[in-house]
């Protein structure tokens, strides 16, 4: 059969081709689920004699591919992927992502070799292509398919970078604005904390604040401070007209 398929003609492969494709597309939901598992049975019982001689043919095949077979192929995946449902399109994720999760460390090493390859030398027009494609599926996803995507790159990072807990995931990734100006009350994200030794400005600051060491304030009541004036917004200003007067 292999010394057949070797010695086929362009048009022998095209018919046979078309052949396996009227077969696929004609192919009840129950035929194929029957043949993906016979797929998935015999991939998983190969040896690894078996798989590296299909992975050979695999890789022969593609390297003496035509530019116009080439197209085709993709073509045709290209066309799979626009028309699949999401429910295939969910499927087919959640299958990247567990051969993901389940790669070693050499293959992941081979995969991140080949995709860098790829890159490094595709053209110009190749580029613009491939660049094209994601934006037009970028600009295409509905909000769930985005919420979706999102997930499944936080999944996958969080694995890739080894972190299990889900609290250090999130510091790792969010800077948080959880620390407020001592002066104004407003939270302030870490670059624009400015710390200020109170007891220096003790003619402009209430006293529970000059009792302390050192205040954290947002750059606006820095740069008020720092003038030796009462920032507006500063919280004593507020709380003034609301005091009893004596
Ligand atoms: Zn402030």
């Amino acid at each position: 059969m292999q010394d057949r398929l070797a010695n086929e003609t362009e048009e022998q492969r095209d018919h046979r081709f078309r052949l396996i494709s009227d077969r696929l597309s004609n192919e009840t939901e129950e035929q194929r689920t029957h043949r993906l598992s016979l797929i998935s049975d015999r991939l998983s019982n190969e040896t690894q004699e078996q798989r590296a001689h299909r992975l050979g043919l695999i890789h022969d095949r593609l390297n003496n591919e035509t530019e116009e077979q080439r197209t085709r192929r993709l073509g045709s995946m290209q066309d799979r992927l626009a028309n699949e449902t999401e429910e295939q399109r969910a499927h087919r994720f959640r299958l990247i992502s567990n051969r993901l999760s389940n790669e070693t460390d050499e293959q992941r090493a081979h995969r991140l070799r080949l995709i860098s390859d790829r890159l490094s030398n595709e053209t110009e027009e190749q580029r613009a292509h491939r660049l094209g494609l994601i934006h037009d599926r970028l600009s295409n996803e509905t909000p769930e398919a985005r919420l979706n995507r999102l997930n499944t790159m936080r999944q996958t990072s969080h694995i890739r970078r080894g972190i299990t807990n889900e609290q250090s995931f999130q510091t790792a990734i969010n800077v948080f604005a959880d620390v407020s100006c001592d002066v104004c009350k407003k939270n302030i994200y870490p670059p624009q904390r400015f710390n200020l030794r109170p007891n220096m400005y003790n003619t402009l600051l209430p006293e529970e604040l000059i009792a302390l060491d050192k205040i954290t304030t947002c750059s606006r009541c820095n740069n008020h401070i720092k003038k030796r004036k009462i920032p507006p917004t500063a919280y004593w200003n507020k709380m003034m007209p609301a005091e009893p007067m004596n």
